[in-house]
């Protein structure tokens, strides 16, 4: 279904120059390219949070935003379906809780996954709940996050991923609202980060070897 597939980036898609966009002059040599725009994004998010809002009905949502990735994906979603609330008479209760998660050290994906920061999630219980993720590669932090948040005994859950990549036995099937199926590169800018790196970067952009090499822990 197109749906879950999102907006699918070739693997042939070299990004925009950078010269046809503006971006934090200190990253000029750190990135290849603008891989997606920020309006493009923008824009992909409005459409997520009208599925959302269409799925969810009545039921206010429960949104847990995973950091520190997630945040702007996060506030930009709830900020929509706020709207679409607004515009339709139904405004839509949303309430948002936080999870961090670490699994990453440089660009490579960990076999430790830790839940960091996670108050007392016991008020999903019965409740929709919204899981919002910038990134899903391959999978292990959602499905970790899945079991954890399952045991909580929420109505339904529902998980919105910004980016999901195309890697061998894809987790698309764990992402119910997917913004872009991308190629396994590896990206940051819109909140995403390499070691801290690039999270003030609006367009979602891929690293170049230089910034690679500037940026090692
Ligand atoms: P997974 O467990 O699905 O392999 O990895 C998901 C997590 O890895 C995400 O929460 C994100 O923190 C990180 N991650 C995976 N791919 C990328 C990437 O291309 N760029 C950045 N910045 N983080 C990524």
């Amino acid at each position: 279904e197109r749906r879950k597939r999102g907006i699918v980036i070739k693997d042939d898609w070299p990004g925009y120059s950078l010269d046809l966009f503006t971006y934090p002059e200190h990253y000029h040599e750190d990135i290849e390219s603008v891989y997606i725009p920020h309006g493009v994004i923008r824009n992909r998010i409005e459409r997520l949070a009208h599925y959302i809002v269409d799925d969810f009905g009545e039921n206010a949502i429960m949104v847990l935003c995973v950091l520190k990735g997630g945040y702007k994906f996060c506030a930009d979603l709830v900020d929509f379906i706020k709207v679409f609330g607004r515009n339709s008479s139904k405004y839509l209760e949303t309430r948002v809780e936080f999870i961090r998660l670490k699994s990453y050290l440089n660009d490579q994906s960990t076999e430790d996954l830790h839940i960091i920061g996670s108050r007392d999630l016991s008020f999903l219980h019965g409740k929709s709940v919204l899981i919002v993720e910038a990134i899903v590669d391959t999978g292990k932090t959602m499905k970790a996050l899945l079991k954890h948040v399952e045991t909580f005994e929420p109505k339904m859950v529902k998980v919105a991923g910004l980016l999901v990549k195309r890697v061998p036995n894809m987790a698309e099937s764990l992402t119910d609202y997917v913004g872009f199926e991308i190629p396994n590169h590896f990206v940051v800018g819109y909140a995403l980060d390499y070691n801290e790196y690039f999270r003030d970067l609006n367009h979602i952009c891929v690293i170049s070897k230089t910034g690679k090499m500037k940026y090692k822990v």
